[in-house]
């Protein structure tokens, strides 16, 4: 089941696939944030979803070569996550530490007080809408419930509200406003005006959902 209280993007924007530069190294953020980097670049290409690994440079002054040298070693360091596919990405987390002039090489209008550079080949910028639209596509392909404007209020194991032995999750929902967009929903949430609008006069509706 995908909750998202938000309206997804109407027109086509691009986002970043961080490469994990940030993240403290035994974090579970910055393991997800590697696997998650991975998978998203062989699912953007498996999807054929427009995405470009452009690359980031971090750039520093003088006072700044130390930080840049610590993030370099820190990457240089990271052990694989789990799951983590050697074959599509022999290191973990690409760096390399550049001269100014050979940072400026790569973006010639960088001020003459930058005299170091960190470079991360594996950031990269994804069609965020298109890949949203794609993930929406596999979620209704599955047979599952994509409900917009709709907050969750409360949510159950299945077991636990029917008191029925079932792998599911009972889902309390209250539908906000229209959206603005029509997304059919599933059976257990009616997308008819008419079960929208008594959804909207009840308030709260309930949606059983496969694990
Ligand atoms: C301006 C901006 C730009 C960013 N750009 C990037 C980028 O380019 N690349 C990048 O990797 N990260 C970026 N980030 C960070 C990224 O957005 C977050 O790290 C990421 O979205 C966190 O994901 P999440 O699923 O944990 O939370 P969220 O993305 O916040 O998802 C939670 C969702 O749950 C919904 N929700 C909450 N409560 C309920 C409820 N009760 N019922 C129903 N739905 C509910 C919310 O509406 C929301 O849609 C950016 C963040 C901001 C603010």
């Amino acid at each position: 089941m995908l909750v998202r209280k938000c309206p997804p993007p109407l027109r086509a924007s691009f986002s970043i696939v961080k490469a994990g530069l940030y993240y403290p190294p035994n974090s579970l953020k910055t393991r997800l944030c590697l696997r998650g980097r991975q998978m998203m670049y062989s699912y953007c290409a498996k999807q054929e979803i427009p995405h470009r690994r452009l690359g980031k440079l971090v750039v520093g002054r003088e006072e700044q070569r130390e930080y840049l040298s610590k993030m370099h070693a820190k990457a240089q360091a990271l052990r694989a996550p789990p799951h983590w596919d050697h074959s599509a990405d022999p290191q973990v987390l690409p760096t390399e530490i550049l001269s100014g002039d050979a940072a400026r090489e790569r973006v010639p209008q960088l001020a003459r007080e930058i005299t170091s550079a960190l470079w991360s080949p594996s950031t990269g910028i994804v069609d965020s809408a298109a890949l949203l639209a794609s993930l929406e596509k596999d979620i209704r392909d599955a047979g599952s419930t994509i409900a917009c404007a709709t907050r969750a209020v409360r949510i159950d194991s299945d077991t636990a509200a029917t008191g029925v032995q079932s792998p599911g999750f009972v889902v309390q929902t209250v539908t906000i406003r229209r959206p603005r967009r029509l997304i059919s929903l599933s059976r257990h949430t009616p997308h008819s005006r008419h079960g929208r609008q008594r959804a909207l006069r009840t308030g709260h509706r309930l949606a059983i959902c496969p694990r």
